[in-house]
């Protein structure tokens, strides 16, 4: 190993910026060399994402700058496209200009998942994910923006279309995402659309299981479909989506089939499909398998953690069970293993991670909730204080404590902010049309159909 080793860290979400976090406050710059490469240049703190897609946050509070957080780290906004960890080397994406070689001594995979899609007609051109700030933002105006759709039409059926809101996939990120959004546009209708009734609105939740919230008792689960339906939502269980066509008709395995303008997939994750291109060793599932120390198997310098890890769970014995994909792992399983990589490069032995599921907090709108901890189970509002309360002591910097707590605060104080910035999603489409409309008083051409704002599909609608 180089005198001053290279420990290489993909990914700079959640295990990603722990890991790094902690071997810059354990290693000093003499001692090894941190590089971190994650394609954005923040980590994503993504429980937040539905109060950021709600509006009940800041979206730039919910991301937490690398550059500024890890001033002693090497950090490349690019993407490690794949490794030989054979030869120690990775290759690297930048975001501009040439890809290139990157050697190193430790590596850290940390570059957690992606949606998992399924081959539906129709899905990879009218869905929409919800994994990163960029998704919550474009939610937020689209939903937004389709309110304003309705209430300026007096077509019944446009109205209809622009009304039907349909998410796909009861795990904690749909229906957290599918109720923030809900309670939005339910403030939004009461107090700006006089035209529109939240009756109006069709809000629906396709999954295939038999149950939502998997990570609940099944009461629990039961009382949130309970109270989503209670509003008027309209939740599916054992119902698959079957196709969606041009024109945004969704179909779903019950033979019902509407028109709806939003299908966002939430329908799980898999490991990073990067992986492929490794030479780490993988499970059935695409993970990489590790060691209960964070090593990657039979690779002493490798280590990996994190949605994409195949972990054992030592809390649950010797059946082969591996630790879920959550950020509660996440987080915990960075701090052990940047803690062993500095064990390991003193020459002295990792130790094992093990930590006990401890429950889960899931916030329904404004005031609503539902969680279940160390087997305390709460609902309504202590359940939407206790998400509030334990996100804001996990969000990593005292810098976004701050910030989340101000704006929440701010909310307090003033209405909500229920606005569409539709611009946002095509800022170009006037001056472009601007540019091109030669003399005065001459129409423009109509925008190229990438650049039109449209009625349709989530993935298009300003
Ligand atoms: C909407 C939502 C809400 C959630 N709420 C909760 C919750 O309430 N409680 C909970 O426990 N968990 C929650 N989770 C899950 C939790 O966020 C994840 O389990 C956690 O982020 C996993 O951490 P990670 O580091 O493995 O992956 P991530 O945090 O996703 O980080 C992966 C990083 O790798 C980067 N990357 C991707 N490809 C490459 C590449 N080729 N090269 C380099 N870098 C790459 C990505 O840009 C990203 O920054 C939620 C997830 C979502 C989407």
């Amino acid at each position: 190993m180089a005198q001053r080793p290279v420990v290489l860290v993909v990914g700079g979400g959640y295990v990603g910026l722990y890991t790094a976090l902690r071997l810059q406050k354990k290693l000093s710059r003499g001692r090894a060399e941190i590089v971190v490469v994650d394609p954005q240049p923040h980590m994503t703190y993504q429980p937040f994402l539905p109060e950021a897609a709600a509006g009940s946050v800041e979206p730039r509070h919910v991301v937490v700058p690398l550059r500024r957080t890890l001033p002693r780290c090497r950090v490349i906004t690019g993407a490690v496209t794949g490794l030989s960890h054979a030869e120690k080397r990775a290759t690297v994406a930048p975001i501009e200009g040439e890809t290139f070689e990157l050697s190193y001594d430790v590596l850290v995979m940390a570059a957690g998942s992606v949606a998992r899609t399924l081959p539906i007609p129709g899905l990879a051109e009218h869905g929409i994910g919800f994994k990163n700030v960029g998704e919550a933002i474009f939610l937020r105006n689209h939903v937004l923006a389709r309110l304003d759709a309705a209430s300026s039409t007096d077509d019944p059926q446009v109205r209809r279309r622009a009304l039907t809101f349909t998410f796909v996939g009861g795990g904690y990120a749909g229906v957290e995402a599918f109720a923030e959004l809900e309670d939005m546009a339910r403030y939004a209708i009461e107090h700006y659309y006089p035209r529109l009734s939240t009756a109006d609105m069709h809000w629906v939740l396709v999954e295939a299981m038999g149950r939502i919230l998997p990570e609940v008792d099944l009461d629990m689960a039961a009382w949130t479909v309970k109270e989503l339906t209670a509003r008027g939502m309209d939740v599916r269980l054992n119902t698959r989506l079957e196709s969606v066509s041009g024109e945004c008709v969704v179909r779903l395995s019950d033979g019902d089939s509407f028109a709806s303008d939003t299908l966002v997939w939430t329908a799980g994750t898999k490991p990073n499909p990067m992986l492929a291109n490794t030479d780490l060793p993988l499970d059935e599932r695409g993970r990489v398998v590790c060691e209960p120390t964070l090593q990657v198997r039979g690779l002493p310098d490798a280590w990996a953690a994190g949605d994409l890890a195949a972990v054992p769970d030592l809390t649950k014995g010797s059946d082969g069970a591996t630790t879920a994909p959550n950020a509660q792992h996440a987080v915990r399983q960075a701090k052990r293993l940047a803690d062993n990589v500095v064990l390991t490069l003193r020459g002295e032995q990792p130790v094992p991670y093990q930590h006990s599921y401890a429950g889960s907090v899931a916030s329904l709108g404004l005031y609503k909730g539902v969680a279940q901890v160390y087997g305390v189970k709460l609902k309504g509002f202590p359940a939407w204080f206790m998400h509030r309360t334990y996100h804001v002591s996990r969000v990593p910097t005292f810098n976004r404590k701050a910030r989340v707590i101000a704006d929440w605060t701010q909310a307090l104080l003033f209405r909500r902010e229920v606005i569409s910035l539709g611009q946002l999603q095509n800022p170009r489409q006037e001056f472009v049309a601007a540019a091109g409309s030669g003399r005065a008083g001459q129409l423009p051409p109509p925008p190229a159909e990438d650049d039109a704002p449209s009625g349709g599909g989530a993935a298009k609608a300003g």
